[in-house]
């Protein structure tokens, strides 16, 4: 299969008409080999317009819904990332890819430990995998320029606004466990200001300031 093809194929026809625009966005989804985050049964769906199963029940996302989270987080070379949800690791090489250095915690430890295995066959040296409760962010290494939270969030949890630089973007979706407005969350002068992108489904952001595994299991 020629995925060099159709990841070429998945940027005209996917990101760009639906407004992905920013040049550096569109070159790192140029260049991150998606097919190699995806489990091998699911191959030859790799660059379709849907997300994917990566195993645990958990998914990797559309590449649109990944690349307007990426657009929205105006990246900067410099940027120190905190992301919470690592899944397959995709979006974790997208973000290193374009700063200096990412954070990223995973809550099921089978997928942490394959997209950190991934992640350095890859050569991708800005980047950190934490087991645990993302919920909690990553207090060691804040303040962060950029967060990006990859599961359906309840509400915003607490620990990453305080873990947020002043200045400082957040993108989360938030909402009900199966659905959510992805949220832009900007820190400025103590307040928050925050703007809605768009709907979307993510799998729900399960921890101490997010579901609790009985709501979501029922
Ligand atoms: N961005 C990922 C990718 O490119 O493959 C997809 C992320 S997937 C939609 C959401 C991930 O968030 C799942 O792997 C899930 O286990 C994880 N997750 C859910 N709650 C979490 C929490 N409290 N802390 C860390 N990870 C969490």
């Amino acid at each position: 299969m020629n995925y060099r093809r159709l990841r070429e194929k998945m940027v005209e026809e996917q990101l760009v008409p639906r407004g992905i625009k920013d040049g550096k966005v569109l070159l790192a989804f140029s260049k991150v080999e998606r097919e190699k985050f995806v489990p091998s049964g699911l191959q030859r769906s790799t660059y379709n317009d849907f997300p994917l199963s990566i195993g645990e029940e958990q998914t990797i996302s559309q590449p649109y819904i990944a690349a307007l989270m990426t657009q929205n987080l105006k990246l900067r070379k410099d940027d120190k990332i905190l992301e919470i949800g690592t899944g397959s690791g995709y979006q974790t090489a997208i973000l290193a890819e374009l700063s200096k250095m990412v954070y990223s915690v995973e809550r099921i430890k089978t997928l942490a430990e394959k997209a950190k295995k991934k992640l350095k066959e890859l050569g991708y040296t800005n980047v950190k995998i934490l087991v645990g409760d993302g919920t909690m962010g990553w207090e060691e290494f804040s303040p962060y320029d950029r967060i990006l939270v990859t599961a359906g969030a309840k509400r915003v949890p607490l620990p990453l606004i305080n873990q947020l630089k002043e200045e400082g973007i957040m993108v989360i979706p938030v909402g009900g466990a199966y659905s959510q407005q992805l949220k832009i969350i900007q820190k400025e002068k103590n307040k928050i200001k925050s703007d809605i992108l768009e709907r979307c489904i993510f799998v729900p952001l399960i921890g101490k300031y997010g579901w609790s595994e009985d709501e979501v299991n029922g």
